[in-house]
């Protein structure tokens, strides 16, 4: 049955407090619509709130997910105030890798890739002190406001195999590895040069995969991803294939920030070009 999954979460809180079970609210419409489960295991719906979803979920009509960066994310004014109570020089203290607290303006500068954040509870900048685009820094406000949950594990699965990623696993495919395998199609130089640029480094060893090229990139503390790319080959017409390895520690995070996050790597590793 299709139904309208962005509409559902569009009305959800978008806090990923986790009172309902789970540990995002993504993960929650996944339940609410392919389960059958109540919306009133969200306390945070107000009555209203419950009753579109639950005509939402019994009308079961076909959406098309769009735009990701535009339409799936809560507004940036959301992610601000679920910084606010924060501790940044915990926080700081928490992630260590690179981050650094500053006590005399309350910030901190996060490293990002191979470049470094100024992040205050206002607003986030990069090197040059330019604000970032909203979605970014909804990513980055989200990233903090969960990261004292995040513990790697080093055990590493797709994308779709993330808990509640059902409803966005074909959006990542398509849309952000899809991109990688087209861009550096031929091109397995360029991938790895783009790779190294931006702080990645590449994994040599044959037990991880037997992909062609194994990268490893430093997205922000405690979050690492892996790409794994078999390039184009003539003789047997395959096309080229990317994918993107996570962490099973990183479940905490929402889905459509690290979605934002990976987007934001792969559009500058494409930049390189
Ligand atoms: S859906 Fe779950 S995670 Fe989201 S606000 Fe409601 S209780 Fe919290």
């Amino acid at each position: 049955m299709a139904v309208a999954s962005l509409e559902i979460y569009k009305i959800l809180p978008g806090t990923n407090c986790g009172d309902c079970g789970h540990p995002t609210c993504l993960s929650f419409v996944n339940d609410l619509v392919f389960r059958g489960k109540n919306p009133d295991l969200c306390p945070h719906l107000s009555p209203a709130d419950r009753q579109k979803i639950s005509d939402l979920v019994r009308a079961g009509s076909p959406r098309k997910l769009e735009s990701y960066g535009q339409v799936m994310f809560h507004p940036l004014e959301t992610a601000i105030k679920r910084v606010q109570p924060l501790n940044f020089s915990y926080l700081s203290a928490l992630m260590n890798e690179g981050s650094v607290y500053h006590a005399e303006d309350n910030s901190l500068t996060l490293p990002f890739l191979n470049t470094k954040l100024t992040v205050t509870k206002e607003q986030i900048t990069d090197e040059e002190g330019t604000p970032l685009p909203p979605g970014f820094q909804t990513a980055v406000y989200n990233f903090l406001a969960t990261v004292e949950k995040i513990h790697p594990e080093n055990q590493w699965v797709s994308f779709k195999e993330l808990p509640g990623a059902v409803f966005l696993s074909s959006y990542f495919v398509n849309n952000v590895e899809g991109l990688v395998s087209g861009q550096f199609s031929t091109r397995t130089d360029q991938l790895i040069s783009a790779a190294k640029t931006l702080g990645g480094k590449i994994l040599e060893d044959p037990g991880i995969s037997p992909a062609d090229v194994k990268i490893s990139f430093f997205i922000v503390p405690k979050i690492t991803v892996r790409l794994l790319f078999w390039d184009s080959t003539e003789e047997d017409n395959l096309p080229a294939v990317a994918t993107f390895l996570f962490d099973t520690g990183i479940y905490r995070l929402d889905l459509e920030s690290l979605t934002y996050l990976i987007e934001e790597l792969v559009k500058r590793m494409i930049a390189t070009l």
